[in-house]
């Protein structure tokens, strides 16, 4: 998920390699490592946790690398915390090939098992390592290189841009992609692969983006390029017009931009690993079945949009595993002398893992004697040292202040607990989990159609942002993405705004609508949109102007009451995964309606991304 860059040339490639890393470190990362062919015939790799700086020193900033071949890697851990070892390159036991790779091989640890059986060792924690395992296997079972490669391919699971460097064929490099971002550059005389033009523009604007599946040989003459069938295909070539600046956020405007932009990716780095054959799985956790057949009792402590997800998490968790559960802010529970004891569950969520109220609730929780499970973004962050159990989402680096993939993923993953504990507990009649199930994996397509017309949602924002006060009001799931839709707006634009549960508006909240109040109703919940379209009416006769969210098919039923040009949908899915859908638009209306008011995007004032104080 984070960056890889290649180059094939005549002049010394550690500094090129180092240079283009340094120009992917927006992608954010947490460990670097450079591997280059040494023209005596070996592999020379360097690696280590931390900065790139780090890197830098170890290898006088490429100078200490001799040969003209290599490849570099910003990794963002999601097997094995970040350390030494852990970072990429990694090597196959003969070292004979270094492999760097960005995203996640879904089924390594049966592919790490069957090696081991074969007398394998691994020296790291990652997914990563298999694929320099098996390549060496395979080479020395007989097989050439770029065979190799292909066999690996068809036995690995998941998603991967891979770099490959062999010490067999000392003038060529190898790159393969699936469903993870890779271009190759063409630099005259040299030629390269990045994960992102803005680590080679300085040397080249002429690219070819990579399909899924194709296979590329790089040399310092040629580029040959093969598809999933070893079938050779002429890639078209393109100018990039951007300049080294433009290059930043990978043409983005805002991180936040971009990262609203890569949840469906997200999504499915989370969700697919965790369905196997029709069922959900949680490979990582630890928990046994019978201790949730015991489970009296959930707790779910978070803060902020985690908080949010929560929220969703009391109302999907009790309703498919039929256990209390309550969700409580972090900063609260420590100090409310709660009712957690050892037959109690207590989710942690927190995207960095370091959250300072979200770690004491743990402890405190833990001291009850509770079994802890985090969802958190980070690997090897404090929280997830400290839980007995982590379920790590795979959003990638988030940089922006304001969540939006981090908040998806962790949605993602809660509702998947829920269908596994119920699933466990035989709470749910088959059909609804299958459909359940299928609806998740439809999720990262459904997303990415939400993404594919951002124009509707920007021109209501163009006619809101200058609003000083909007209500959000859904009722059930729709009412606990009220509070994130609300939360986003608020933290990004600086408009106050506020997220009701639409049934208690005439307890008191409905004397602030006058003529002209902006309301945005959610009515995405269908087995509750009669009684949501209700509200819209109550506060479409004080006079308030509405903004409705719903799902596709439902948006006639609204229009005669909301002006359809108000109307935003989201694709059906199954009712528990609906707010996994509909947040996608309150992200982008809170975006662009920031945008119009010119407000710093990705660094709100007063805001931290990570909340380290209490
Ligand atoms: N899954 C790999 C790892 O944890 C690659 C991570 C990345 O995309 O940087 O090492």
């Amino acid at each position: 998920m984070c960056g890889i860059v290649g180059y094939a040339g005549s002049r010394q490639a550690g500094p090129i390699l180092l240079d283009g890393l340094a120009r992917l470190e927006y992608r954010g990362y947490d460990s670097a490592g450079v591997a280059v062919l040494s023209p005596g015939g070996g592999l020379c790799v360097k690696k280590t946790k931390g900065r790139l700086s780090a890197l830098n020193e170890l290898t006088d900033s490429g100078r200490a690398l001799d040969g003209v071949i290599g490849v570099g890697h910003t990794r963002w851990a999601t097997h094995g915390e970040p350390n030494d070892v852990n970072s990429h390159p990694h090597v196959g036991e003969n070292g004979r090939i270094a492999v760097v790779h960005n995203g996640i091989i879904e089924n390594y640890a049966e592919i790490k098992k069957f090696l081991r059986q074969k007398g394998l060792t691994f020296q790291s924690d990652t997914d990563t390592e298999v694929v320099a395992q098996l390549l060496e296997y395979y080479l020395s079972g007989g097989e050439d290189l770029i065979s190799a490669v292909y066999k690996v391919l068809h036995r690995i699971e998941g998603a991967y841009a891979l770099g490959i460097l062999c010490a067999d064929t000392p003038d060529s490099f190898v790159a393969a992609r699936k469903d993870a971002p890779l271009i190759i550059g063409y630099g005259g005389n040299c030629n390269f692969i990045a994960s992102d033009v803005t680590a080679i523009i300085k040397y080249t604007h002429e690219v070819s983006y990579m399909d899924d599946g194709e296979v590329a040989v790089v040399t310092k003459d040629s580029v040959e390029v093969y598809d999933a069938l070893r079938r050779r295909v002429e890639k078209p070539r393109h100018t990039v017009d951007w300049d080294v600046s433009d290059a930043e956020k990978g043409g983005y405007e805002h991180f936040m931009f971009k990262e609203i932009m890569e949840q469906p990716e997200a999504l499915r780095a989370t969700i697919y690993p965790r369905v196997k054959d029709g069922r959900v799985v949680f490979e990582e956790l630890k928990i046994g079945e019978e201790y949730i057949r015991k489970l009296k009792k959930i707790y779910i402590a978070a803060c902020g949009s985690s908080y949010h997800v929560g929220m969703i998490g009391k109302y999907n968790l009790e309703r498919l595993t039929r256990i209390p559960t309550e969700t409580v802010l972090a900063s609260e529970l420590r100090y409310s002398d709660p009712l957690i004891d050892k037959d109690t569950l207590v989710i942690v969520i927190s995207q960095s893992g370091e959250t300072l109220d979200s770690m004491a609730a743990l402890r405190e929780a833990k001291s009850r004697g509770a079994r802890i499970l985090s969802i958190v973004n980070v690997v090897g962050s404090s929280i997830a040292r400290e839980s007995d159990d982590v379920v790590y989402t795979h959003a990638g680096p988030e940089i922006a202040v304001a969540t939006t993939k981090a908040y998806s993923t962790q949605l993602a993953v809660l509702n998947m607990l829920g269908v596994y504990f119920a699933g466990l507990l035989g709470k749910m009649e088959p059909e609804q989990y299958d459909e359940i199930v299928a609806e998740l994996r439809l999720l990262p397509e459904k997303a990415a159609r939400v993404l594919a017309d951002t124009e509707r949602i920007k021109y209501l924002a163009s006619r809101c942002f200058n609003h000083e006060s909007v209500f959000y009001i859904g009722r059930n799931l729709d009412y606990a993405l009220g509070l994130e839709g609300s939360l986003k707006l608020k933290e990004i634009s600086y408009i106050h705004s506020e997220a009701y549960a639409a049934g208690e508006l005439k307890h008191g909240t409905i004397s602030l609508i006058e003529p002209g109040t902006l309301v945005v109703a959610l009515c995405t919940y269908l087995p509750l949109f009669d009684k949501a379209m209700s509200n819209v009416v109550e506060v479409i006769s004080r006079g308030a102007s509405v903004v409705a969210l719903t799902a596709e098919g439902r948006a006639g039923e609204l229009s005669g009451t909301v002006e359809p040009e108000n109307i935003l949908t989201v694709p059906e899915t199954h009712p528990v995964l609906e707010p996994s859908l509909g947040i996608i638009p309150l992200q982008l209306f809170a975006y662009y309606i920031a945008l119009q008011r010119g407000c710093d995007i990705d660094k709100p004032r007063n805001l931290a991304k990570s909340v380290t104080v209490e």
